[in-house]
């Protein structure tokens, strides 16, 4: 579904991602773990190219980003959700106008079907009971799963997470992570940055462990959590357990 090809994106003179490759398969997720700085953010971006690769390619499902002008991103990435540490959501509308937005602005919905959607997708996530709330009134984690519908409501192919539960009170993380297992259950592709180790071993199909402007190593959590192959992952890994 995404194919990474020798993938660098320099800011100035600093190489933060060097020659990365890889491949996220449909259904399949990929957790990025990693110490502060390794570029786990910037390359994330650059798989929807909020940010521009300084070269290498990046593929969805077989047309190459890359190449495309600004309309043609535009329309790849209205099928790669994304849900950033800091929510995000519109102050100004209500919890379900911000799910029902991009659906009637980008895609045309009526406003009917857009508003049964979001109210649908808002019983998934737990707050179909906050339609009518303002994003202010509501907890983090409750907010961070209005950010989760409101991605979804646009049906993306993948979901990229950027360290969903880092801006939580820890009380609030397990009812996120919970919305984002059930979506992995269901087949959705996600591409998650995170530190949450207890998530990355239970849901991942693959660990991708970043350093150093590269991807280290990948192995699926079994192997990677008992059996770090690298120097630079024992050592993250002896901090962080
Ligand atoms: P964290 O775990 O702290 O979120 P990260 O792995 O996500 O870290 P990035 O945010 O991708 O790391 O940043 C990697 C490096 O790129 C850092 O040294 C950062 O200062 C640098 N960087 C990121 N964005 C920019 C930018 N727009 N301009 C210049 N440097 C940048
Ligand atoms: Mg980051």
């Amino acid at each position: 579904m995404i194919d990474i090809k020798n993938l660098t994106k320099k800011f100035g003179n600093n190489t933060i991602l060097k020659d990365i490759n890889g491949q996220v398969k449909k259904g399949e997720v990929i957790c990025i773990i990693g110490p502060s700085g390794a570029g786990k953010s910037t390359f994330l971006r650059c798989l929807n190219q909020l940010e521009k690769p300084t070269s290498g390619t990046v593929s969805v499902e077989g047309t190459e980003l890359t190449g495309l002008n600004e309309k043609g991103v535009q329309k790849v990435r209205e099928k790669m959700g994304m849900v950033f540490q800091n929510f995000n959501l519109f102050p100004n509308k209500t919890v379900l106008e911000n799910v029902m937005l991009a659906p009637k602005k980008v895609k045309n919905v009526s406003d009917e079907e857009a508003k049964n959607n979001a109210q649908k997708l808002l019983d998934e996530v737990g707050m179909g009971a906050k339609a009518e709330a303002y994003p202010a009134s509501l907890s983090g984690g409750q907010q961070q799963r209005v950010a989760i519908a409101r991605a979804l409501a646009m049906q993306p192919d993948v979901m990229l997470f950027d360290e969903p539960t880092s801006a939580l009170d820890p009380e609030m993380v397990g009812e996120v992570l919970k919305v984002m297992q059930q979506l992995a259950n269901d087949g959705m592709t996600m591409v998650v940055v995170t530190h949450e180790m207890g998530f990355a071993k239970n849901v991942a199909d693959q660990i991708w462990f970043m350093a150093d402007a590269g991807i280290q190593e990948k192995a699926t959590p079994d192997e990677f959590f008992a059996h770090p192959q690298t120097e630079r992952a024992k050592e993250f890994l002896q901090k962080i357990l």
